[in-house]
């Protein structure tokens, strides 16, 4: 695979604003390291094992982001290196990442996952749920987590308006919160990957989680 190749094409069609993470799960570090060498380096996984196995591999300075459904004991395997975590979809979770990250004197970047798709299976805060927990302000008092911002998938269909109308609920829910509750700190919006990352742009994506458009089709499905 041209992984080389695929990033530059990838790049010409990303606005400067918006920042690449390239998924690599599934796929082996050799992989990871040619789009290293050819100058990526933020790598999202969604599995915490397989991430800290492949940090343990390849070069200290990647960036690596959880971008999976993380449980709460898996926290503290993630929290003395993880640059960024897509994920948050609880309060309890939101608490732990706190907590351990406390113990390792670090401020953990987060984002709040919100259920954006028709399918029931993936994950995330209910926009009345988010507001809701938001509008009784306990995560002021967490000092090791810093909220940067929301995240999510849209459905999986070929209907490009049911996933416009998801990419910009969330956009306007990422304003909304802005405004009401966050600083210029809460500036990410990550959404758009592989087969609908142009539409995310378009719908104001500021960070984009792509994989098998660099590193080819996945063998088997995680
Ligand atoms: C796998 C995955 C991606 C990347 O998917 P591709 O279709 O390979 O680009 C993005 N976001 C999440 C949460 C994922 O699990």
């Amino acid at each position: 695979m041209p992984i080389k190749e695929n990033l530059a094409e990838l790049k010409i069609l990303l606005p400067p604003q918006v920042t690449l993470v390239a998924v690599s799960k599934t796929y082996p570090e050799a992989d990871i390291l040619q789009a290293y060498q050819a100058g990526q380096r933020i790598f999202g996984e969604n599995r915490p094992q397989e991430l800290v196995a492949k940090k343990a591999l390849l070069p200290a300075d990647i960036q690596w982001h959880m971008i999976g459904n993380l449980q709460t004991n898996k926290v503290r395997s993630l929290v003395p290196f993880v640059s960024l975590i897509h994920s948050v979809d609880s309060e309890k979770l939101l608490e732990v990442i706190d907590r351990e990250a406390e113990r390792y004197d670090r401020v953990i970047d987060v984002l709040l996952e919100v259920h954006i798709a028709r399918e029931q299976s993936k994950h995330g805060w209910s926009e009345d749920d988010l507001l809701h927990y938001l509008a009784q302000a306990s995560y002021p008092t967490l000092t090791h987590v810093r909220l940067r911002g929301l995240m999510g998938v849209a459905s999986y269909t070929d209907d490009q308006a049911v996933v416009q109308a998801e990419f910009e609920g969330l956009a306007a829910l990422h304003k909304l919160l802005h405004e009401r509750f966050f600083g210029p700190d809460f500036d990410t919006l990550s959404m758009g990957m592989s087969g609908d990352f142009p539409l995310a742009i378009r719908c104001g994506s500021t960070m984009v989680r792509v994989g098998s458009s660099i590193f080819g089709a996945r063998t088997y499905n995680k």
